[in-house]
This record gives structure tokens, C-alpha cells and sequence, in this order.
């Protein structure tokens, strides 16, 4: 759909799609099958300006809003959601922690190489023990002469294991209240006390780097510490409500890979004498897809030109990532029984779709946790 994109947002899009056929296209079953992050096509990525698309050019980004973004992470998940999720949350989790809650200084010392992508981008609030309840952490930072001392472990860190900074939450005040306790800081690679623990053997966007994050004794300078201490998880759910944006885009550009694979399949294969798209129970499920694609868009595109024009997205945001992560999961679900036993083995990416797909109703607050911020937005209104 074209919604009322302007030209310069349709050329965009159109950038982002030849980038995924030409360069992301051949490589997807090998960087699948070895688990293999993808630091090559994010450099030519980052050429076109896709690790930096929401931050200013004078930071050395793109300059451009959320639906511009948007355009990019559907049309690269469209053909790999491991380069999907890459991008969103190196540009709207790690980059973007920085850009919101960073001091100038702390800005221009980092923005500028993660949005060229000389940098890669990590953001770690997930414990073992704390998902859902993220404000539960552990990790602990204890002051000390110059800045402070940090101890814990990180789980799930999207680049983990590949990261050169990573924005992390860690308790500042012990006796504080929960949720007014965190504080954010950011850790370069090579910091002492910094490494990645065990890398995660995945289900689906298996070329996507995602690890543990270890801190032991790991001493990070007062400079480092974004805003003021206790704001870290405050600063965290702001930073979420534009990353379940990106992640709307993910589960869309999902959910568009799968059907559109399903539709050329449909058209292509023949039992009973025909086109398996002419019986009506596939027209249906096709039908079904596209509705549901349709739905997500719309909702997807309302927040990112929410978060443009507003700059607060929270319902939006939530309702958004919901709505696409189902449809994700469904399409995907849909496009594998359209093709049948070649939906189930890997000469087809009808699979792999139904694999990626399921990260969509997990990561950065899973399905149940949207309907709750959903609610208590509703209800608090
Ligand atoms: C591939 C991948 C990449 C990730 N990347 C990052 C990253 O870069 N940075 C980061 O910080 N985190 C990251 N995560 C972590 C992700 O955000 C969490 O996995 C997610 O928030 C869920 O937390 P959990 O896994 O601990 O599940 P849990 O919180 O233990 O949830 C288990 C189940 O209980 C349900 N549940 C929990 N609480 C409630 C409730 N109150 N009401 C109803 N149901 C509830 C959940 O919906 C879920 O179904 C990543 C995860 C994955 C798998």
C-alpha cells in the first residue's frame, strides 16, 4: 500500500528493496545455516544510510522520521528478518539510547560512529531473571572514585557477542524503589571487565548475534553514565516504545515475505490439474494474509507518523507491535501449509520465515506484555 507517501519516502523504500534483492538476497540460507552475523552487508547498509537513518546529519546520520525507517526495516525483513532485527535495534535501541539521554558530549563521541556504522550497536536490560519484569534486574553499579563499578550478567543481548558499544541498565541505589533504582551507562569493547558470554543457538533469525553479556569488576568512568542516575529504566521504556516501532516493522516485512512467497508458490504449483491457488481454501488463507498485512501496515505506519509528529507513541507503539508479531506468526504459519511438504524443508524460505516469525511476539515485550501496556494506556486515558 502507498498510504500517502511522498516521493522522497517511496525512493526510500524502493533504495531499501533493491539493496535487500541485490546484496541480502543470495546470502540468506548460508549466514542461516552458519549462524553467521552479517557485518558485511550492514557496512553496505551503512552506506546507504540504513544504521543511522533517525539521527541527525550532523551526528552522521540520515536525518530522516520514523516512517522512513520504517520503509527500510520492512523491506530488508521482507527478505531477512536476521538483517531486519540487525538494523532496528542498532538504530532505535543502542544508538537511540544515546541520542535521547546523552549529553552533547556523549552524543558526538558516539552517535556519529554507530550511525556510519564504523560501530556496532548493543543495549542490554534482559537478566536470567528479569524479562517480562525488566525492572527486576540485578546487574549492580557501585560507586566508586571517578566513576562506578559494574557486576551482573545480561541475557538475550541483541550483538552480544559483536557489540562495540552496548548501552547497559544496571541497579545504581540498592534501597531505591524498583523502577527508580537504574541507571543506563555506556561500555566500549575492550572495556576490562566486559565480555560475551554463551552465544544463542536459535530457532529463526539465526544470523542475527545474540549472546550473554558479562560484567565482572568492570569499572566504566563517570562520563559514561547517561543522564541521572536512577532514570536508567525511565530512559528504558522511552527507549522501547521506538523500538517496538522497528519491531512492528520487523514482524511486517515478515509477515509480507511470507505471503508474497506463498502467492508466487500458489500460482506456480498445480494438483489436480490446476493451480493450487484457484481452490478456494488457498484463496482464502491468501485472503486472510493480505488482510492481516493490511491491518499491520496501517497500524505500523499510524505510529511511526505518530512518533514524528507527537514523539510520544506508547499505545500506538504497543498496538502496533502486537498487531504484526500475530500477523507474522499467522502469515508465516499460513505460507508454509501453502506449500505444502516444501514448506517444511529448506529449498523453500517458507520456513525460515515460519522460524524468524516467532521472535516477533517476544522480543522487546512479548504479545501478552503489549496487551497490558495496551490496556493500561486505555484505561489510564
Ligand atoms: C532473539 C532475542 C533477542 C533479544 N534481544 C534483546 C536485546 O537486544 N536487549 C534486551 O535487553 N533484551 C533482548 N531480548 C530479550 C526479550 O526482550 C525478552 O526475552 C522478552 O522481553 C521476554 O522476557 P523473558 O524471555 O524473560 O520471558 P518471561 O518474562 O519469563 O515470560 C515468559 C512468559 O510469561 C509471560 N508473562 C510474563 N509476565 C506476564 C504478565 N505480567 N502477564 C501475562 N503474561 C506474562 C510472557 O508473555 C511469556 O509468555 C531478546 C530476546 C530474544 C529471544
Amino acid at each position: 500500500m502507498d498510504f500517502s507517501l511522498t516521493p522522497e519516502q517511496r525512493a526510500i523504500r524502493e533504495a531499501a528493496r533493491e539493496f535487500a534483492l541485490q546484496e541480502v538476497s543470495p546470502h540468506v540460507e548460508e549466514l542461516d545455516e552458519a549462524q553467521k552475523f552479517p557485518r558485511e552487508i550492514l557496512a553496505k547498509a551503512a552506506e546507504l544510510g540504513f544504521l543511522g537513518v533517525i539521527f541527525p546529519e550532523e551526528l552522521g546520520g540520515a536525518g530522516l522520521g520514523y516512517v522512513e525507517y520504517v520503509l527500510v526495516v520492512t523491506e530488508l525483513s521482507k527478505v531477512d528478518p536476521s538483517v531486519g532485527i540487525s538494523v532496528a535495534a542498532h538504530n532505535s535501541l543502542c544508538t537511540n539510547h544515546i541520542y535521547k539521554f546523552g549529553n552533547a558530549g556523549q552524543k558526538k563521541r558516539w552517535v556519529p560512529r554507530l550511525a556510519s556504522g564504523e560501530w556496532i550497536g548493543a543495549w542490554a536490560l534482559t537478566e536470567p531473571g528479569s524479562g517480562s519484569d525488566a525492572a527486576a534486574l540485578r546487574t549492580q553499579a557501585r560507586k566508586v572514585d571517578g566513576g562506578w563499578i559494574l557486576d551482573g550478567s545480561k541475557a538475550f543481548c541483541t550483538h552480544g557477542s559483536v557489540g562495540d558499544v552496548y548501552v547497559v541498565m544496571a541497579i545504581t541505589d540498592p534501597a531505591g524503589r524498583k523502577g527508580k533504582n537504574a541507571s543506563a551507562f555506556v561500555l566500549e569493547r575492550g572495556t576490562k571487565g566486559l565480555r560475551a558470554g554463551k552465544k544463542e543457538n536459535k530457532l529463526g533469525i539465526r544470523a542475527s548475534d545474540t549472546a550473554e553479556v558479562i560484567l565482572e569488576n568492570c569499572f566504566v568512568p563517570d562520563e559514561n553514565l547517561l543522564g541521572q542516575p536512577g532514570e536508567g529504566f525511565r530512559q528504558a521504556l522511552g527507549v522501547l516504545d521506538g523500538g517496538r516501532i522497528s519491531i512492528a516493522a520487523l514482524g511486517l516485512g515478515t509477515a509480507m515475505g511470507a505471503y508474497e512467497t506463498a502467492l508466487a508458490y500458489s500460482k506456480q504449483r498445480e494438483q489436480f490439474g490446476q493451480p493450487i491457488a484457484r481452490f478456494q481454501a488457498i484463496g482464502f488463507a491468501l485472503a486472510e494474509m493480505a488482510t492481516r498485512i493490511a491491518a499491520a501496515e496501517a497500524l505500523t505506519l499510524a505510529a511511526a507518523i505518530e512518533m514524528d509528529t507527537a514523539g510520544k507513541v506508547t499505545l500506538k507503539a504497543a498496538e502496533a507491535k502486537l498487531m504484526t508479531g500475530e500477523a507474522a506468526v499467522f502469515c508465516s504459519e499460513r505460507g508454509v501449509q501453502i506449500h505444502g511438504g516444501y514448506g517444511f524443508v529448506k529449498d523453500y524460505r517458507a520456513e525460515k520465515y515460519y522460524r524468524d516469525a516467532k521472535i516477533c511476539t517476544i522480543g522487546e515485550g512479548t504479545s501478552e506484555i503489549q496487551r497490558l501496556v495496551i490496556a493500561r494506556q486505555l484505561l489510564s486515558a
